[in-house]
Order: structure tokens, then sequence, then C-alpha cells
């Protein structure tokens, strides 16, 4: 539903951001009938742990993407507005869209995500791929197809062409150098490509997932390798270009694709909302998760510092962090409305965990973050990630089918940069596909306005 041109009866709760957070607290919120208006610029929600399959042509764009409108089919107190916040204010508890209009509720969850951050490298926002969003992995599929179909067409490249540096040794470099590392492989040892692109992956620290356990940063590295992919550690980006990428030891690399996964930031809209922005350029919250000094307002996800009940440090962002504080958020509105005080939040830790190819995953399970790797650790991922799902997909046995034939089987003969990739049997309802546009979304390179913002 559009925003345009209506009158609207006033909102309870208002959540600027349709992601794992936002869906999550609209959908804990609609249960108990509470009206709900929920802004997100996409008609859909983006399930990014899976972007890098559709970068790599593993999946469809329409298979990560699910309709808001069809995860709130059956929550009629729960409206979705599809329009882009040009502005939010804290203070008054309203966000103006950018058609004019201003929407406002008694309580706003701010749920925005974050966007990539390129840390001010000259070339960066201009050059490299970020991969924070659908459009962002559309664009970065569509890129590689048109050197992988020239390339195989028998256009010779030139030399560097297909190279990729992927920059970031967090999961989501490590996942795509992965993907793209036996992308490679299977369209060489299928005669497809006489020279396969090398892939090298840098990072400015000493490992590759650092948040893991040596044991897994060890296990990353050598699956890494044998994909293939090239390890670099221990350097830093300084420049990006077109066709190479430079480093701090006045080396460089030539490179026709540079993946930015090289860190992220709250979400522009955040930043000027009132709050003086904390670490990362996300908004510090409370441990009941609302900001202090502005009432009825609460931030959860990726935009938020969300305090870890330890004590220590804000909690990573992940997705079990993003959909267990945007239910908490519910909660503690739902207290509110029944004059009871909020509570503290309390994240359940279900591990972390990297799908580094097929037949090769790492994870850290239960309290004291248990390493195991392989065909154990692809079963913890499938399991997260199907919990992470279900808040937006009753079809969790949908995935669970197409994970487990990704992982198991051989698929180096049907990979290819232009087929249609195996679909995740989510639905055959038209009403289903969401309005994937590479216009949409907050700018990032290369398309051409920067969002960089450190
Ligand atoms: C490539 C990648 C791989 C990942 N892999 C994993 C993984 O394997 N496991 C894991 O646990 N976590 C993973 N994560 C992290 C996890 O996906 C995020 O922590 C989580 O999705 C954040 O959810 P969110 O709702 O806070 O933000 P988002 O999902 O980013 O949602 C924010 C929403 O706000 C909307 N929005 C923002 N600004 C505006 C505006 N101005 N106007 C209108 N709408 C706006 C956006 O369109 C978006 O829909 C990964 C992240 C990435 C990027």
């Amino acid at each position: 539903m559009s925003a345009g041109g209506r009158d609207r009866t006033p909102t309870q709760v208002l959540v600027l951001g349709g992601g794992l957070a936002g869906v999550a607290t609209a959908l804990q919120l609609g249960e108990e009938g509470v009206a709900v208006t929920l802004v997100d610029r996409n008609d859909y929600h983006q399930f990014q742990p899976l972007l890098y399959q559709v970068a790599t042509s593993q999946l469809p764009a329409e298979d990560i993407a699910r309709p808001h409108r069809t995860i709130f089919a059956d929550y009629p107190s729960v409206e979705v507005v599809t329009a882009d916040v040009v502005a939010a204010n804290l203070s008054e508890r309203t966000l103006r869209l950018s058609d004019g209009q201003t929407l406002s509720g008694s309580h706003l969850v701010m749920a925005a995500g974050a966007r990539p951050n390129f840390f001010g490298v000259p070339g960066a926002a201009e050059h490299a791929f970020p991969l924070y969003s659908v459009a962002d992995a559309e664009r970065l599929r569509l890129h590689l197809q048109r050197l992988l179909r020239q390339a195989t067409a028998g256009d010779a490249p030139a030399a560097g062409a297909l190279d990729v540096v992927v920059v970031g040794g967090g999961p989501t470099g490590v996942e795509t150098a992965g993907a793209l590392g036996e992308l490679m492989a299977a369209l060489h040892e299928t005669g497809r490509l006489d020279q396969p692109g090398q892939i090298t992956i840098v990072d400015r620290g000493s490992t590759l997932l650092a948040p893991f356990s040596d044991k897994a940063h060890d296990y990353a590295a050598r699956k890494l390798t044998e994909a293939g992919a090239t390890v670099k550690l221990g350097i830093g980006v300084t420049a990006v270009h077109p066709d190479r990428v430079e480093f701090d030891d006045g080396s460089e690399i030539p490179a026709g694709t540079v993946v930015w996964g090289g860190g992220e930031s709250g979400s522009a809209v955040a930043q000027s909302a009132g709050p003086a922005s904390g670490r990362g350029g996300r908004l510090d919250v409370r441990p009941d998760l609302t900001i202090d000094g502005y009432p009825g307002v609460y931030a959860v996800g990726d935009v938020a510092n969300v305090p870890s009940s330890e004590g220590d440090a804000a909690l990573p962002q992940l997705g079990s962090v993003a959909q267990q504080s945007g239910r908490w958020a519910a909660e503690n509105i739902l207290r509110e409305f029944r004059d009871e005080p909020r509570k503290p939040f309390a994240y359940k830790d279900k591990g972390i965990m990297a799908m580094i190819g097929r037949n090769a995953a790492v994870a850290e399970v239960g309290k004291r973050h248990h390493s195991v790797e392989g065909p154990v650790a692809f079963a913890a991922w499938l399991g997260l990630h199907a919990i992470l799902l279900s808040g937006a997909h009753s079809k969790a046995d949908a995935f669970l089918t197409w994970a487990w034939d990704y992982f198991d089987r051989d698929h180096a003969a049907t990979l290819e940069a232009s087929s249609a990739p195996r679909r995740i049997a989510w639905s055959e309802d038209e009403q289903d596909v969401p309005h994937i546009s590479l216009e949409l979304g907050e700018p990032t390179s290369p398309t051409g306005e920067a969002s960089s913002c450190c």
C-alpha cells in the first residue's frame, strides 16, 4: 500500500524498517491487535544472510525478498506503507516521507538497519560493490554476469578483468569469496572459461572471521585456499579504481570487480533524527531498548547499539539480535500499554556461523561457543537460518529442502552465471512477487551517489 494522498487515523506504533527487526516488532504487536504502521522503502522484506547466493547466481533475488503485504496478510491491525523516509524526528515521534506526508505515533520503533561504510577509502563508494540489500546483490550479479558472458563467449578478457577482490574477512566477505571461488572453478572445470578469475580476500586484521575461534580462523583460510582464493591479511585498502585496488604496503592488484564487505554503520535516517550518533553511527539504546531522552522511542536491530546483558560491548549486528530485539521492543510497548515496567533486553545467544562453500561451514554454538565444522556446522547454520526466516516465511521446509540440496550436491556442472538457478519452492502465488528495482534503496556504489558515511 502506498502512502500517497490518504487521510490517516492516528497510528499507535510507527515502525521504520521492515527488515528482521521491524517485522518482528510489527508481528508481535499485530498478534495483540495493536494498530501499527510499518514504513519501508521497499515493498518487501530482504533476507540478508542469503544475499551472496543472489550475487553469485545461486538463488534468484525473488527468493529472498518476501513482500510485506504477504507477511502481514493475516494481521489486519498492521498497515504497510511503501515509502522512503526522508527524516525522522524522535522528539515528536514522526516520520516524514518523500511525498511530503508526515506520520506520527504514540510510539516509534527505529528499525532502519545499516548501510555500507567505506571508511572514506578513495574510490570505494564509486567502484566497489557493497552487499547489504537485494538491489546491491542484483547489481553485483549483473556486473559479474556481463563479465563472464563476454569471457565465455570467447572474447579474451583484459588482464585482471575477471579477478575479484573481496574487502573484509568477516562472514560476508568469507561467504562471498567462497561462493565466487566455486563459481570460477565450475566455469573452468566445465570448459567454459579458459582462465578463471582469481579471487582475493583481504582484511586489515590478522585473521578471517575475527569473532570466531582460532580453529575457525584456520578452517576458513584453508577452505578458501582450497577453493582457489588468495587470502591476504594484515593489509589495508587505500584506494579502489575501476580496474585495480591499491594497498597500504604500496602494492596493487588488478581487479574488474571489488566486493565491499568491509564494514557498516547505522542507516542514514538515524543520524539526523535527534540523538547524537553512537559507535558505528548507530543509535545508543538503554537496556530496555528505549532511547534516553526520547519517551516512547525504541531502536532495534542493526541501527542500534544493543547492549549485552553481560555488560560488555554492544551485541554484534546479527539476524538473531535484530529479530529478538524487535520482538522485545514490542513486548515492552505492550507492557507500557498495561502500565507495567519495561524489562531489560535478554539476548538468547544462538551462536555464530558462516558457510564458506558447499560442504564447508563453520559454527560456534552453545553458551561457550563450542566450535564445529563441516556438516554439523551446516546443520547449525540451517537451524538458525530457518528460525530467522520463519519470521517472514511460513514454509521453512522449502528453505531446508533447497539448502540441503545446495550443501550436499556437487553443483559444479550446473553452476553458470547466466542460468536460472535452482529456486526455493516458497509459493506459486502471484501475490508473492516482490517489486525489486535497482533504483530503490539507499544509494550505494557503484550506481552513482555514494553513501559513505565516515
Ligand atoms: C551480506 C550479509 C550477510 C549476513 N549474514 C548473516 C548470517 O549469516 N547470520 C546472521 O545472524 N546475520 C547475518 N547478517 C546480519 C543480519 O542480516 C542483520 O543483522 C539483520 O538483517 C538486520 O536486520 P534489521 O531489521 O536491523 O535491518 P535490515 O534488515 O537492514 O532492515 C532495515 C530496513 O529498513 C529500511 N529502511 C532503511 N532506511 C529507510 C528509509 N529512510 N526509508 C524507508 N525504509 C528504510 C530498509 O529498506 C530495510 O528494509 C548478514 C548481513 C549481511 C549484510
